[in-house]
Formats: C-alpha cells, sequence, structure tokens
C-alpha cells in the first residue's frame, strides 16, 4: 500500500513515497520557493534526480505537479495507487496528543492555533487543502511535533510566571520535535525489546532539542512556548535571561519581534561564530585554529551536557542516550565531546566506533553505564506508519 509523508512550510513542500509493505521509499521530492520567482522541483526516485525550473504559483500547484509528475515518471501508473497522505504538522497546542485524521475541526484548529506557530500552521492548511483540492476525499492523518510532549505534567510544562499567562493566553511548555523523539524512543524499545526504560534522546541538527523519556513517554523537553527554547542551535540561541531582550532593543533602536528575530535567525553557532550556522563549517574553522568557531563549538557542546545532566537527575539516571539528526547522526567530534563530558556519569564510547556517519551504531563499550547509540530519525516514516494505521482503523 502506498502511503505519502507530506512536509509543507511557507515556500517549500517536501514529500516523500513509501510502499508500506516493506516500509521502503519509492520517490522523495522537494518543491521550493513556492510563489517566489525561481520556483522549482526536485524529485529522486530510482537512484535518478529530475530537476526542473517551473512556475509555482501556491501549494496547489505544487501539488498539482507532484501528482502529474508521479504519473509522468512513471513512480505510479494511477493515482488510486496512493492509499493516504500523512501530513506533518507543527502545532497542535495541548488539545492533540496524538496523530489524528484529518477532519474540518482539524484544519479549524490549526487555523485557530496559528497564534502559537505563525510560520507553520498556516503552511500546514495549505497543504492539506492543495490536497483535497487534488485528491478529494483520500484519507489524511496529522501528525503533530507537539503531540509526544503532552504527557509532561503541569509542573514541568508551567512556567513560573503569573498563572493568568497560562489561564487565558496558553502561555506554558510544548516542545516540539516530537515526532523525532517518538521514532527514537521506538527505536530503542526495539533495540532493548522492553518498553519500561528510561532514555535521554539528543535531536541536534541546525534546530535541536533534547527530550527525557520514561517509558516511552515524554517527561520534559528543551524547547518551550517556542522552538527558540532550550539548547543552543545553528542560529538560534535557546535559553537567555529575558532581560537581554529589552536591553538589545534600546541598544539597536529595534522592537521586540526584530530582537526575537535576532534570537532566532543569527543567533547560535552563527552568532558566537560569525561565521556559519552550519556544523560542519565550525568544525574547519576549528581546525584552522580559529577561536571564535571553538568558543562556538564549545558552547553548543556544554548546552547539550547541560541538558543531559538535567535530565538524568529527573529521570533517576537513564540506561540510554541516543543522538541523532544532522550534527547527532554525523558529527564526530561533537558527539566525542559531548560523551567527554559526560564522563563522570559513567559514560565511556568507542572512539572507533564513533567515527561512523549517518548510520546506526552502539557507541557506548560493554563497561559504559550508559548505552549510547547514534539513531538516524526518520520522521517521515513515523508519519507514513501513523498514516497507515489509523486509515486501516477507521
Ligand atoms: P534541520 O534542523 O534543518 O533538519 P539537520 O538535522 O539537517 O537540520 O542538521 C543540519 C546540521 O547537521 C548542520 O549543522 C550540519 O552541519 C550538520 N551536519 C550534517 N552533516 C554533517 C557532517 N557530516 N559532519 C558534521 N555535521 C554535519
Amino acid at each position: 500500500m502506498k502511503i505519502i509523508s507530506i512536509n509543507a512550510g511557507s515556500s517549500s513542500l517536501k514529500f516523500t513515497l513509501f510502499e508500506m509493505d516493506d516500509e521502503s521509499i519509492i520517490a522523495t521530492g522537494l518543491f521550493e520557493r513556492i510563489g517566489i520567482e525561481g520556483s522549482k522541483y526536485t524529485i529522486k526516485y530510482n537512484g535518478e534526480k529530475i530537476e526542473q525550473e517551473i512556475e509555482l504559483n501556491d501549494h496547489t500547484d505544487a501539488v498539482k505537479i507532484l501528482l502529474e509528475k508521479l504519473i509522468d515518471l512513471a513512480i505510479i501508473k494511477s493515482l488510486d495507487e496512493i492509499k493516504g497522505v500523512g501530513h506533518r504538522l507543527v502545532h497542535g497546542k495541548d488539545k492533540y496528543s496524538q496523530s489524528v485524521i484529518i477532519t474540518d475541526e482539524v484544519i479549524n484548529d490549526l487555523e485557530a492555533f496559528k497564534e502559537f506557530a505563525p510560520l507553520h500552521n498556516p503552511a500546514n492548511v495549505l497543504g492539506i487543502k492543495a490536497f483535497k483540492e487534488a485528491l478529494g476525499d483520500i484519507p489524511m492523518v496529522g501528525v503533530f511535533d507537539t503531540a509526544f510532549h503532552q504527557t509532561m505534567t503541569e509542573d514541568t510544562y508551567l512556567y513560573p510566571v503569573p498563572y493568568k499567562w497560562y489561564k487565558e493566553y496558553g502561555v506554558r511548555k510544548y516542545g516540539f520535535h516530537g515526532t523525532s523523539h517518538r521514532f527514537i524512543a521506538l527505536s530503542m524499545k526495539k533495540i532493548l525489546r522492553k518498553e519500561n526504560f528510561k532514555m535521554i534522546s539528543c535531536h541536534i541538527g541546525n534546530g535541536g532539542s533534547i527530550c527525557a523519556i520514561k517509558d516511552m513517554k515524554c517527561v520534559d523537553t528543551s524547547m518551550g512556548f517556542t522552538p527558540l527554547a532550550g539548547i543552543m542551535m545553528g542560529t538560534r540561541s535557546g535559553d537567555i535571561d529575558s532581560s537581554i531582550i529589552p536591553y538589545v532593543m534600546e541598544k539597536e533602536g529595534k522592537n521586540a519581534s526584530e530582537v526575537v528575530d535576532d534570537l532566532n535567525k543569527i543567533s547560535g553557532l552563527l552568532g558566537m561564530s560569525e561565521y556559519s550556522n552550519d556544523m560542519r563549517d565550525i568544525l574547519a574553522k576549528i581546525e584552522s585554529g580559529d577561536e571564535k568557531a571553538k568558543l562556538a563549538e564549545k558552547k553548543y557542546v556544554r548546552r547539550v551536557v547541560d541538558y543531559i545532566a538535567q535530565y538524568y537527575v529527573l529521570l533517576g539516571g537513564v540506561d540510554a542516550i541516543c543522538f541523532t539528526a544532522g550534527v547527532g547522526e554525523n558529527s564526530v567530534p561533537v558527539r566525542k565531546d559531548i560523551c567527554e563530558a559526560l564522563s563522570c556519569l559513567g559514560v565511556k564510547i568507542d572512539l572507533e566506533l564513533n567515527n561512523k556517519r549517518g548510520e546506526f551504531v552502539k557507541l557506548s563499550t560493554d563497561d559504559s553505564k550508559i548505552a549510547v547509540y547514534v539513531i538516524p530519525t526518520d520522521e517521515e516514516l513515523l508519519i507514513a506508519r501513523d498514516t497507515l494505521s489509523l486509515i486501516r482503523n477507521r
């Protein structure tokens, strides 16, 4: 049975078409610069890559062309072969704790919650509507980034601010990357062959978050009301003292959202290194002796270690620590530095095995007190799995 996973952004649409009988990928692709000059698509299938500039006025255009190309390129014979569409949805507030069949109510909620994810929720709605227009009544499933974190308890998700901010304005920790953290927890369940274990999932990419998981449920996570909170990221600061905001507003003659924009877009690795948000560039600069790059990597490692330490105590010890996403799956020196800082907890890794990139590997040695793994994340597959399971059980 074929299922398509969709990740719609404000000017892009990514897709993965799966054959769910064996969970293999049939095709993947990206439609970018939607509604902007220079729009184009890339489709990869059967070891081939097709790239073409094409006018894409909106998401409906992108979906129309995507479906046409799947037929033209003989990737599928007929649209009937696609039995379901799974959408990555960003913000389900505290209403959605699981994936759901997309109904008008879900679409209305996405629109109602747009204040909480102004770039993402409207884009998700565009993606859903475009598929509705193209494929009519095809079953569609929504998989929320926030859903996995709904098991956090009140003492965790509340901020120590006036309670009214929570009650009246919805100010609380929501958490993000939930689909990735859930994928990692499910992978660990397979590895450990049990459900009752404690782990820390480190999704460290350009964006990044750490998640404390007990018995397959999220206990705490580092992102908060928005994805700006938590660890240092490629361009995001992560946690800072909020009084910095009015201070910089005054210094630079900016308003609050401009300074928050700076914290989202020109901080993190980019801000500290004054060079790049990409860990590969930072590591190359360190090789050439650049001090700011060194400092940026040191701070990045420190923030991850701070969260792991915090969650180690919160969970009362852990069975496993898992690395995933761009940096977690590929960055050998960053993993090494993080694990070295955790040696006081009895973490020991095999430096030879740590040289592997982008693949599943158990890094920890037999005498390590905590098992350490690299597990490549696959949010698209989890979206397709949820889609299949929900449409089968309708
Ligand atoms: P996003 O949050 O945009 O999904 P990714 O998970 O793709 O981000 O992670 C991007 C980050 O992963 C970048 O900082 C990039 O440098 C890093 N990365 C990817 N491949 C490597 C590599 N081979 N070595 C070091 N870092 C890598």
